[in-house]
């Protein structure tokens, strides 16, 4: 039978600050609800007082988050931003990611800086794409996953045949740690198999104690059908693997929680299980070495930027995420990029509604950064030697567009304003090597609509977007320096310059990139590049 660690790091060592941070984001098709979860977890927290503040939908109060107007008019969440709220022995910081595709790389950045997920899923729809594409990236970075199986308040699929589908579309093992008591109208509630514990729907914080599945509770509970539900049970039981900490810290294995986010029903277990095995801040991955959450020095790194939080204020703010060490107000960090100190006057936490002074923070949280276009995606920020943590990535846009100015008289501004979007992560921008107009690259046609919006409204620049002659592109680097100079000096009017300036081939066509690898080989063409 599982054993269940119940200290709030599975581990007999005294908490220390970095120990008692979970770092999360939540995974999730829209719709699945992810929204209503966030809330009833900030709830917990003490966050919020009134659950339905988190998104606010047409015609409801307005939240920080519904800070441009096209976010408002698609009802849509644009932005990411990060949530912290306490409960129990632990500080949460949860990462929202935006729930529209099209911002799919925001949300792939957001989750570089997370040490655990929670993946939701529609009991009636079972995994559906986007949670699919989600979930590969947290494998890409073994991020471990605990699974909320929401809606059982309504007709839900089979407990068996979801589990199923989870093993074999993720192809990951599934511990069902509690057990759903019904489903649909019938909905009752879980059994925690471990504790041998029922959670009733309407009495989710006080457990009843049962004597296994056998207890003469369930038949109360199921008049209708307890004896097959006990067959269920049995059966889950001897079939399913025992929970294994490892396992799912290693992200081979995840928990699977049953319950109904809207009637804040199996949140409790959920955020308990984060408590109890969902691993404090990660070591992280910089040049040359790894860098652990103990170490002395402060360290981190900005996975996004963020523009426009507080319309009255037209502030610009990068999160932070502390990867080491303390992070003091006022303190004096460096930035690596460009080696120059950087006081930290004003860091901040944000909660579901407003933001606060951060005075001391530690490995796992994130700050928001208040500046003027110092910090880029990808920046470290140290105390100590100078790191450079690898893996904030970029990814090859899937549509290539051309700048049109609407007033040629502007092209200087044009250009700073663009390199600005680049640097916050709006759009990616390619300086073409022949002297053509920008081109911009983005994952979704949305990110067009959010360029030119803010264009316009910041920058006093109308803009439209030209077809480009390019579909594709690719990173290019060779370990012979020469054969890459060659190939940039031949191709001249299909390369291009990333904000780094890291040379970029421009294709026609998939098939024309086939063609050009082919014919160039010791250069390696990429869809994917860390930030540097
Ligand atoms: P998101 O798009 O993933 O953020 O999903 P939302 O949290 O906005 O939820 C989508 C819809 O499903 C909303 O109408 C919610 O009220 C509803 N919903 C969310 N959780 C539950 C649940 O547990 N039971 C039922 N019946 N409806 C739910």
């Amino acid at each position: 039978m599982t054993t269940i660690p119940t200290t709030a790091q599975a581990s007999t060592a005294a908490p220390t600050p970095a120990s008692r941070r979970r770092t999360f984001a939540i995974i999730s098709h829209p719709d699945a609800g992810k929204t209503t979860l966030t809330e009833k977890l900030l709830l917990f927290g003490g966050a919020i007082q009134l659950a339905g503040e988190v998104k606010a939908k047409q015609g409801r109060r307005q939240t920080s988050s519904d800070w441009m107007a096209i976010e408002r008019s698609r009802g849509i969440s644009v932005v990411t931003s990060v949530m912290t709220f306490e409960y129990g022995d632990c500080v949460f910081n949860l990462l929202d990611t935006p729930g529209h595709e099209d911002f799919s790389e925001d949300t792939y950045r957001t989750l570089t800086a997370v040490d655990s997920a929670v993946m939701v899923i529609d009991a009636a729809k079972g995994i559906e794409a986007r949670t699919r594409k989600l979930f590969e990236v947290c494998r890409l970075r073994d991020i471990p996953t605990v699974t909320f199986i929401n809606k059982m308040d309504r007709e839900a699929r089979d407990p068996f045949d979801l589990l199923d589908e989870i093993e074999k579309t993720l192809a990951i093992d599934t511990t069902p740690m509690t057990w759903p008591i019904g489903s649909g109208r019938d909905f009752a509630g879980t059994y925690d198999i471990a504790r041998s514990q029922v959670r009733r729907l309407d009495r989710d914080d006080e457990p009843t104690k049962v004597n296994g599945p056998e207890a003469g509770l369930f038949d109360e509970l199921l008049p209708k059908g307890a004896g097959e539900w006990r067959d269920q049970v049995e059966l889950a039981i001897g079939g399913c693997k025992p929970f294994d900490l490892t396992s799912y810290r290693e992200g081979h294995l995840t928990p699977v929680f049953w319950g109904s986010a809207l009637r804040n029903f199996g949140v409790r277990d959920l955020i308990d299980a984060l408590i109890a095995f969902a691993p404090p801040p990660r070591a992280q991955v910089a040049e040359g070495r790894t860098v652990t959450a103990d170490e002395k020095n402060m360290s981190g790194f900005v996975f996004k930027i963020q523009a426009n939080m507080d319309p009255n204020h037209r502030d610009r703010i990068a999160f932070l995420r502390v990867c080491s060490g303390k992070l003091t107000r006022g303190m004096k960090a460096r930035l690596v990029r460009t080696g120059k100190p950087m006081p930290l006057n004003a860091p901040q936490f944000f909660f579901a509604k407003d933001r606060q002074l951060a005075e001391e923070a530690y490995a796992g949280d994130i700050v928001g950064i208040p500046n003027h276009g110092t910090l880029r995606i990808g920046d470290t920020l140290t105390e100590g030697e100078d790191i450079v943590f690898k893996g904030v990535p970029s990814f090859a846009p899937e549509q290539l567009r051309r700048v049109k100015l609407k007033d040629a008289m502007k092209a200087k501004k044009l250009r700073e304003a663009l390199q600005q979007m680049g640097e916050e992560g709006v759009v990616q921008l390619f300086v073409p090597n022949d002297g053509s107009p920008a081109i911009v690259g983005v994952v979704g046609a949305l990110q067009l609509d959010v360029l030119k919006e803010r264009l316009a409204s910041e920058y006093s620049l109308p803009v439209d977007f030209d077809p480009c002659q390019f579909q594709v592109c690719r990173w290019i680097t060779s370990a012979d320096e020469q054969k890459l100079d060659s190939f940039i000096a031949d191709h001249g009017s299909s390369m291009a310059r990333d904000l780094d300036g890291a040379p970029v081939y421009m294709a026609s066509s998939a098939f024309s990139l086939r063609y050009e690898e082919e014919r160039a080989p010791g250069i390696v063409f990429s869809d994917i590049k860390d930030y540097q």
